[in-house]
């Protein structure tokens, strides 16, 4: 069978259905990506298959065998959204937890008629 691109958007439109058919975060239902909430040694990432649409359809089979087996090891982003997950992951857990606090001190502000 002939890679094409069709062919990628269907298996991609397979997988985004397993897993809800829109972002977990902020529920766009385009510009998604499958987010691994981990990875397992058996995982093959997406930058290990070659380049082009070939390529695409055989990573993207891979990652239906996975869903497959364990669906809860993924979660459906957007692309605005994976990237937010992407730039926290990478902050130390206190500057998270900082970050957090003063967006929860800003809402309450807000909610206390304090801020304009
Ligand atoms: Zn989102």
């Amino acid at each position: 069978m002939k890679a094409t691109g069709a062919l990628v958007k269907k298996y991609q439109k397979e997988n985004f259905d397993k897993l809800g058919k829109s972002c977990f975060i902020c529920g766009k239902k385009s510009s998604l990506v499958v987010h691994h909430l981990y990875y397992l040694k058996s995982d093959k990432k997406y930058s290990q298959f070659a380049n082009g649409v070939h390529g695409k359809v055989l990573y993207q089979r891979h990652l239906a065998r996975c869903i497959a087996k364990n669906p809860t090891r993924f979660e459906l982003l957007c692309q605005g959204c994976h990237y937010a997950v992407e730039i926290h992951l990478r902050w130390r857990p206190k500057k998270l937890d900082n970050l957090m606090i003063v967006v929860g001190k800003t809402r309450m502000a807000k909610k206390a008629g304090i801020a304009h």
